[in-house]
């Protein structure tokens, strides 16, 4: 009775004490009789949640009624861990939901008081609206980027994930469907992230349509999963590509460098396609810091007039002769640091910074200007300049490019720009105009590294070109691949039909160049003919007729006419044999091919095949298996047949006991000239 009277007594000053406190700020009080599962508060929170207080208190249970169904579980695990004496504080973010039904975060804290017996009496605190209202996102309620940073700066980093999750193209939806849209489209990803999630897992919104997914103790397959989850919720409305650093790669390092790894998969994932979750790896990780070192140090070059920037010269040559068409100027940057860097590696950087534009300036005036020079002597040379869709997306690009050779002085058609097929290049109409006023000063474009970019036959009806330049990757093939072959030719008369001129690039060797000149291409280029020049290289292999280089290269070059020219026949021999084999292999006469000097046979047709019954006729005479003989026939007529006649004749065959109607006629076989006889049994008729 004594101990009651006393719990009331300290009940009533400690409710005194909060109802003082409830009045004076915006949140709510509470004290929880632990023993006895009763809380206590003031009529003040129930005017927001739908909760009764009474005198003498409410359950536990009572109260987790307003408590959003996922936090639940975890606010009893930590009430737990009070009441059992395991822990004398408690503080945690939860969601209550009001009368509205919508969702509150609070932070509920409260302090132990211990009874005289140490055993834990009352948990005393208050319940915060105010103090996370400032960390949450206004647009979406879910946590906001300060939050993120602060909950970061306290992460265990033992195990689980960190991810970040962004809206593919949210830009070009907002733009398209105005930012109302835009902002729906938000809330409904922040609401699917939420449905997704457990209490456990804390979500935020960073900036614009950026997520952040703290997993504490997720695995990586948990995740993935959970990833395709999202994405397969979200497929009608959008697309979201995420990246995903495991705690464990930062660990030794500030929190920070969390948030950067998990952005630098986001980048992989959004490079690599979007739509797609990326980990972190850290060789991707430094090769974007050395992407960022190489973009400041070209950022710094383009500063200083292009310094480090130089153009090689590649010849291109007519197909039809080999000889020298122009050249394709290729551009080279020497770094201070790390000495030359490849196209591959510095041009996308240079596109993406959009330091292209002021480069690719530079190498259009270089080169023209060159070409310029070198018409002096060459008065029929021509300069291709690559150019990049970035550098296509300037205002005065158009005038740019006609000021330039209008000032050095070279007509249209001695340019050809260089563009390369991308998805970038859809807007047709866009840049066909452009092209258009190009074309009408004699400009010719061409489209670069055809075939392997995107819808490629799309493209020649859509874009109005002159020329495609066909990637090597088809060309390095052709001779070993007959579908590449056939579908180079097909592409090569396709082109040819619609006055498309079609250059190869990428020629190594012979035999791609003897495959290739069947195809009739107008121009070649390769490493076979001419690797990419210096100025002063070009010179004295193209235009200095008394140096040693200029003759040596003239040589090879009459020599690979020569060899492709020959080649050539010889492939259209076989050609013509293959065709002859395709005709009378099913024929019902008995036909063979033999040489008509050494009478060896080339081929029997299967007619033959079965009367003889030898199938391997190979280095056997025509006498020996057609009429059973040691030597060749007294009334052999091969003679007759050089002087280009048809023989038509009749003649017992005794080795076989049949009579034949015959037609002999030298045709040409692997290069040389052969006997084709046809002999029809009358007997059989
Ligand atoms: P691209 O326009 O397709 O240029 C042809 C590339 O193929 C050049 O590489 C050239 O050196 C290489 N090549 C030529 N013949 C052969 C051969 O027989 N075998 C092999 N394996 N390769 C051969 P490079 O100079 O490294 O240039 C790479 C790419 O960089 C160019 O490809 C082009 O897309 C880009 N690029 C170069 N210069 C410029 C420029 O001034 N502006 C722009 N936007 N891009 C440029
Ligand atoms: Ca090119
Ligand atoms: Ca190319």
């Amino acid at each position: 009775m004594d101990s009651q009277m006393n719990l009331d007594k300290e009940l009533k000053i400690y409710m005194q004490t909060i109802r003082f406190l409830d009045d004076s700020t915006d949140d709510y009080f509470y004290l929880y009789d632990l023993a006895n599962d009763r809380i206590y508060f003031t009529e003040k929170i129930c005017e927001k949640y739908p909760i009764v207080s009474r005198k003498e208190g409410i359950l536990f249970s009572e109260w987790s009624k307003i408590v959003y169904a996922k936090d639940l579980k975890q606010l009893k695990y930590e009430i737990n861990k009070i009441v059992s004496g395991k822990s004398d504080s408690h503080s945690m973010e939860y969601r209550l939901i009001d009368r509205s039904g919508s969702k509150n975060w609070v932070i509920c804290r409260g302090t132990v008081l211990k009874r005289d017996d140490g055993t834990p009496g009352f948990l005393i605190g208050n319940v915060s609206e105010g103090a996370v209202r400032r960390e949450l996102d206004s647009l979406t309620g879910l946590w906001n980027g300060e939050k993120f940073k602060e909950d970061m700066g306290c992460l265990k980093k033992d195990k689980g994930y960190l991810m970040i999750l962004d809206i593919d193209n949210f830009k070009n939806i907002n733009v398209k469907n105005g930012r109302e849209f835009g902002n729906n489209l938000l809330k409904m990803v922040a609401m699917v992230l939420e449905e997704k999630t457990d209490y456990l897992t804390k979500l935020y919104r960073l900036d614009g349509d950026c997520f952040a997914l703290n997993f504490p103790d997720k695995t990586k397959e948990a995740v993935i999963e959970f990833y395709n989850a999202v994405k397969e919720e979200l497929k009608s409305y959008c697309t979201a590509s995420a990246g995903a650093v495991a705690y464990s790669d930062g660990i030794g390092e500030d929190s920070g460098f969390l948030h950067q790894y998990a952005e630098n998969a986001l980048d992989r994932a959004k490079r690599e396609g979007k739509n797609i979750l990326a980990f972190f790896s850290s060789e991707d990780y430094q090769k974007s810091l050395d992407w960022i070192k190489l973009q400041d140090e070209l950022k710094e070059s383009v500063r200083h007039q292009c310094k480090g920037f130089s153009l090689r010269y590649q010849p291109q040559m007519r197909g039809k002769d080999f000889q020298v068409y122009g050249a394709e100027a290729l551009l080279r940057y020497e770094s201070a640091t790390e000495g030359l860097v490849s196209p591959a590696k510095f041009i996308p950087i240079l596109e993406q910074s959009g330091l292209i534009c002021e480069v690719g300036n530079w190498v259009l005036k270089t080169a023209v200007k060159q070409c310029a020079d070198w018409r002096k002597v060459l008065t029929d040379f021509h300069i291709g300049v690559n150019i990049s869709y970035v550098q296509l997306c300037q205002d005065n690009i158009t005038e740019m490019v006609l000021d330039t050779i209008k000032e050095a002085g070279i007509p249209g058609d001695a340019l050809t720009l260089e563009v390369t097929e991308s998805m970038e290049l859809q807007d047709y109409s866009y840049f066909n105009k452009i092209f258009y006023e190009w074309k009408r000063h004699g400009i010719h474009i061409a489209i670069d590294d055809f075939g392997t970019g995107y819808s490629s036959l799309g493209y020649l009806k859509s874009i109005d070109v002159d020329e495609i330049k066909i990637d090597r990757c088809f060309v390095s093939r052709i001779y070993c691949n007959n579908y590449n072959y056939r579908l180079m030719s097909n592409i090569i008369k396709l082109a040819h039909s619609s006055q498309i001129q079609v250059c190869c690039e990428g020629v190594e060797t012979e035999e791609e160049l003897t495959s290739l000149q069947q195809l009739i291409p107008d121009f070649l280029q390769g490493f076979l003919f001419a690797k990419p020049y210096t100025k002063e290289e070009l010179e004295k292999l193209y235009m200095c007729k008394e140096s040693l280089e200029y003759q040596e290269r003239v040589e090879r070059e009459r020599k690979l006419y020569q060899i492709s020219t020959i080649e050539e026949k010889n492939v259209t021999a076989e050609n013509e044999r293959d065709e002859i084999v395709n005709i009378v292999e099913g024929m019902d006469e008995v036909i063979y091919v033999s040489d008509i000097d050494t009478y060896e046979l080339y081929y029997m047709n299967s007619a033959a095949r079965k009367l003889t019954g030898i199938y391997e006729y190979k280095g056997r005479k025509c006498y020996q298996v057609f009429q059973g003989r040691q030597l060749p026939c007294e009334y052999c007529n091969n003679c007759k047949l050089k002087n280009g006649k048809i023989q038509v004749w009749e003649r017992d065959n005794l080795f076989f006991d049949k009579h034949f109607v015959i037609k002999d006629k030298l045709i040409p076989w692997n290069g040389k000239m052969a006997r084709l006889e046809i002999a029809m049994d009358t007997d059989g008729r």
